[in-house]
């Protein structure tokens, strides 16, 4: 099975430390973008990768690249995506990894899906030790369920996602969220790290919320 992972990835396990320990890297600004599904990442990240000069991972859209494209990891993180659930760490963070190498000269990244489990932010911070760097903060929308479900319904009508057009499988995902990411929010805390941001608005507004918060990292 790990071999059959790790095969999915072109990881360079060749680079030295040093190699890849860039003073540069320091000046980095790396923000993981929170909150449950539908709380409006996407979106606002499609801004703030502009505003801030930022390389933007969403790792929900490097696996639907992967489905659309057929590879082997698209056909694994369908059996779970399909279904709400989390696609297990070892695939998700060895795709992270990845992702991450293939900007070498990035400002900074904006984390969006990721992470979303314990195991997936102690992989994060070993990757920016990794990087002679460090997570910023972890900025979070927050938006009531019921909000949440309205606004995936809703989306579910145009954006083809099949895990949007069904109810049962967007409370699914919700109830994934509470029981293995929620908890990030007291990882990050206890650095210092979190900051909540109201995300029900217009999406300039909470684009201004947000950037409040960055602005002062
Ligand atoms: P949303 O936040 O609206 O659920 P995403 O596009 O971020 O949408 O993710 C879609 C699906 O992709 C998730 O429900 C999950 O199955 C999978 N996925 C995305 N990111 C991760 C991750 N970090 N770990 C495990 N699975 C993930």
């Amino acid at each position: 099975m790990l071999n059959c992972i790790r095969s999915l990835f072109r990881i360079n396990n060749n680079k030295s430390k040093n190699e890849s320990a860039k003073g540069d890297l320091l000046k980095m600004k790396n923000i993981v973008l929170f909150g449950p599904p539908g709380a409006g990442k996407g979106t606002q990240a499609d801004v703030l990768k502009e505003k801030y000069q930022l390389v933007h991972i969403s790792t929900g859209d490097v696996f639907r690249y992967n489905i659309k494209n057929e590879t082997e990891l698209g056909k694994l993180a369908k059996s779970y995506m399909d279904k709400g659930h989390l696609v297990p760490d070892e695939v998700t963070i060895n795709m992270l990894n990845a992702e991450v190498d293939k900007n070498p000269k990035a400002n900074g990244f904006i984390f969006d899906g990721f992470p979303r489990t314990a195991a997936q932010a102690e992989a994060l911070a070993n990757l920016m030790v990794e990087k002679n760097s460090q997570i910023n903060a972890m900025v979070a929308l927050e938006v009531d369920d019921e909000v949440l479900v309205t606004r995936l319904l809703e989306r579910g009508k145009s954006s083809g996602r099949p895990d949007d057009a069904n109810e049962e499988v967007i409370r699914e995902r919700i109830a994934e969220y509470y029981r293995k990411t929620d908890i990030l929010k007291d990882y990050y805390q206890a650095e210092n790290k979190y900051f909540g941001v109201d995300g029900v608005g217009s999406i300039e507004d909470i684009t201004d919320r947000l950037s409040t918060v960055i602005d002062k990292l």
